[in-house]
């Protein structure tokens, strides 16, 4: 086991994480950061970019590839671990890993984001990788002159059609209500897209597989009630989003959807923690206020730091 001290411990190594690093070391705080997957975060996963200052257009994997590099110019301390706990204290906080390593550090930034909202409907986890997908980019390649089926709304659902039509024979996009929640950008994208086809006030009731995948996904009309089973090879879910608030520890205030509350330096309602991305309630959910949560939380982090160690607070050495 292991025992480190820093300044400040980043958890999560999204555009959030990784621009709190840069802002960090920028401050001269001695610095961690823990991602337990790639560098980079959900974008990743992400087909294309064109939202995000200074680039027109960039794929998601590209992107998260510059953040991560970017990040590694200034020298940031990362380890790739899983971390099991974080237990606030007066003096010093504690971040405990799964492999039993500890770390004190004056002040934390948890940055775990989130993933994709279940719909919780019969077959859904059953046939998850054999069909049911919650990635266009990652299984799209699979469907390629196939037909295919989204579900949802929003941003995701709209961007994620999009990219399926490229490949796919057809793509259904079935979603609950009469008008869509995505931009108007990507609402006339969608409408002008021959090969894709709205169900409209739709919901999935089942998915509904044989010995080689997703056959058909039931559906029922929100409206009329009518029920209907509608055969795809694929079905691509993209309801929302669910904040990763499982390490966020007792004490620190959340909404009832389980999004940290912050003030305005992104600090949470226990001094020195703080959360930034995806995982904090705000207003918008973007790869550019992740990156701008990230700049916050990493000054804030450095003013607490100076004043707990004038305080003679945090001499964690
Ligand atoms: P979202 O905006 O929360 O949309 C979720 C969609 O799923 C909504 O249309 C919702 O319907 C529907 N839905 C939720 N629960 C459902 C259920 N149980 N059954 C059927 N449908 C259900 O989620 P998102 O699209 O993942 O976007 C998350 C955030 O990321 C948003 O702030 C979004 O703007 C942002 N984002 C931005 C971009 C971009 O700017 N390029 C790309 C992706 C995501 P209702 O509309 O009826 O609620």
């Amino acid at each position: 086991m292991t025992e480190n001290t820093y300044d400040t411990i980043i958890i999560g190594g999204g555009p959030g994480g990784l621009s709190s690093g840069i802002y960090a070391k920028r401050a001269a705080l001695n610095v961690l950061l823990i991602e337990k997957g790639v560098l980079g975060g959900q974008i990743v996963n992400s087909d294309e970019v064109e939202n995000y200052l200074g680039f027109e257009h960039i794929g998601g994997a590209e992107l998260s590839m510059k953040f991560g590099q970017h990040a590694q110019t200034y020298d940031l301390d990362i380890v790739s671990r899983e971390v099991a706990e974080i237990i606030p204290g007066a003096d010093f906080h504690t971040v405990k890993l799964a492999n039993g390593d500890t770390y004190r550090t004056c002040s934390i930034i948890m940055a775990m984001g989130g993933n994709p909202r279940k719909l919780d409907i019969p077959g859904e986890s059953e046939y998850y990788g054999k069909g049911v997908s919650y990635c266009a980019v990652c299984d799209g390649f699979f469907f390629r002159n196939k037909t295919v089926m989204v579900i949802g709304g929003g941003d995701t659902a709209a961007e994620e059609a999009l990219y399926l039509s490229k490949l796919a024979k057809k793509v259904y996009l079935a979603h609950r209500r009469d008008a869509l929640r995505a931009s108007m950008i990507l609402q006339q994208r969608i409408f002008s897209e021959c090969k894709i086809e709205m169900l409209w006030n739709t919901i999935p009731t089942g998915i509904l597989a044989e010995a080689d995948g997703v056959s058909s996904v039931a559906l029922q009309d929100t409206v009329t009630g009518d029920k209907q089973e509608m055969p795809v090879d694929g079905a691509f879910i993209f309801i929302g989003f669910e904040p990763s608030n499982q390490l966020v520890p007792a004490g620190v205030k959340m909404t009832a959807e389980g999004y940290v509350v912050t003030d305005e330096k992104c600090e949470t309602s226990i001094p020195g923690i703080f959360a930034i991305g995806d995982l904090m309630e705000k207003y918008a959910r973007q790869i550019i206020t992740a990156a701008a949560d990230g700049c916050t939380a990493a000054l804030a982090a450095a003013h607490y730091v100076e004043a707990k160690k004038s305080s003679d607070e945090c001499h964690l050495e």
